[in-house]
């Protein structure tokens, strides 16, 4: 996704030879417009495929999963990474390390959101070495639901998760994907929704 790619060259800020920092418009302040176009693109390429349900993790992948939502005319949920009091009916739940936090958590659904007649559409922020995504087709898995595909808004192609994905028979949507960093740019790769 073209504005999307311009956007990262415009704003994001590269850390170290691993981490891309999107902070002005995708995983902290977050830019309405250019995540509504994001939420469209995922509806246009996943418009034919019987999509009951959004599912994303907090925080910053609910933004693009609430827009794909709305373009597909169904509910977004988002597992949570800590229980709460009011979370007490039964839960789906799994173990997610983060990339960024280089923490286990345990991250959670309620069971009523997710039924086996469920055909899901996963999307998330940034793909690394694919923990976050495997957990949710986990916690999607265990409601007996299918996982039609997985949207990503910024792959880093050179980490492990795309290809631990597909291995797993998943399909990967990724608007952008970083083939590398170089001198503290961004190299593109192909995207594939191109
Ligand atoms: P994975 O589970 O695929 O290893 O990592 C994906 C998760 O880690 C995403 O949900 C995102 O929160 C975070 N993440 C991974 N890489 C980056 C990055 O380069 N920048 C930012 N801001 N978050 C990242």
């Amino acid at each position: 996704m073209k504005l999307l790619e311009k956007r990262i060259v415009l704003d994001g800020q590269v850390l170290g030879d691993q981490v891309l920092k999107v902070d002005s418009f995708l995983t902290h302040q977050v830019d309405y417009e250019l995540m509504k176009a994001i939420g469209q693109r995922f509806a246009q390429v996943y418009k034919d495929q019987d999509i009951t349900k959004v599912v994303t993790i907090e925080a910053s992948g609910i933004a693009p999963a609430l827009y794909a939502a709305e373009a597909l005319g169904v509910p977004m949920v988002f597992a949570k990474k800590s229980k709460n009091i009011t979370m007490n009916e039964e839960l789906l739940t799994t173990e997610v390390f983060s990339f960024t936090k280089q923490v286990t958590s345990t991250v959670s659904i309620s069971r009523k959101f997710i039924s086996s007649e469920d055909n899901v559409l996963i999307i998330d922020d940034f793909l690394a070495n694919g923990q976050a995504a495997l957990g949710l087709e986990e916690l999607i898995k265990q409601a007996g639901a299918q996982v039609a595909g997985i949207g990503i808004v910024i792959e880093k192609s050179f980490q492990t998760g795309r290809q631990l994905l597909i291995d797993k028979g998943l399909t990967v949507t990724s608007l952008a994907r970083i083939e590398k960093f170089e001198s503290g740019k961004v190299v593109f790769a192909p995207a594939d929704d191109a």
